[in-house]
């Protein structure tokens, strides 16, 4: 953790369903904190944030390469490997007590299973806020209901494409969020102390075991 003198703002979760909600083709990897990051506090100002791509980083259609995983990790964002989002979600709640912000990117379904979930840290104190790969992306009765709190919503591409510098023009961008990144696997309760330690364990047979035996019960 850094910045003492920011120990009493507001801070921000960016929760990023990776792999219901990944990069879009062609899109630089190295852009996507930053730009998360900018359009963050153009809308609302100043604060802690952390971003974390969560997601099926191994064995899943979506799942990143490892270039890919390194860019986003020397922009500041933590990786977890986990099929489902809620548990390492919870986690963090414990850990930081409201008020705080909550930025859910992720895709439609998943949106929907954690839409009660939201409801609930709405009403704790949390304020929520979303992004989406496209329009429509949970039904009206869920938006009147569970997601009625919900304070704004992007659509994945616009937040992405907020105007600034690429990483080249400026690398200091890389390391906008103000957090050191961190590396967890939640299949294999295996928590890294490098990038390069992370990348081993993704590749690993121990990891490989692990994924086996969650796929046969899902
Ligand atoms: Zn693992």
């Amino acid at each position: 953790m850094q910045g003492v003198e920011e120990e009493e703002e507001e801070k921000t979760l960016v929760w990023w369903d990776i792999s219901s909600c990944p990069i879009p083709t062609g899109y630089d990897p190295c852009l996507v904190g930053p730009r998360i990051v900018s359009a963050w506090r153009s809308y609302r100002m100043s604060g802690p944030i952390t971003i974390t791509a969560i997601g099926r980083l191994t064995h899943h259609p979506n799942a990143p390469d490892n270039d890919v995983l390194r860019k986003l990790s020397s922009s500041g964002i933590s990786l977890i490997h986990a099929n489902e989002l809620q548990s390492d979600l919870f986690d963090w709640v414990e850990l930081n007590p409201p008020p705080a912000n909550i930025l859910l990117i992720s895709g439609p379904k998943e949106l929907e299973s954690l839409a009660r979930t939201l409801y609930r840290l709405d009403s704790e104190g949390y304020t929520i806020f979303l992004a989406y790969p496209q329009r429509e992306p949970a039904p009206a009765w869920l938006w009147k209901s569970f997601l009625s709190g919900v304070y704004k919503e992007w659509l994945w591409t616009s937040l992405l494409t907020d105007e600034m510098g690429s990483c080249s023009e400026d690398e200091d961008k890389c390391s906008q969020t103000g957090e050191s990144p961190t590396w967890s696997c939640t299949l294999c309760a295996f928590s890294a102390q490098s990038f390069e330690d992370f990348t081993t364990h993704l590749k690993s047979k121990q990891h490989a075991h692990a994924v086996s035996i969650i796929y046969q019960y899902i």
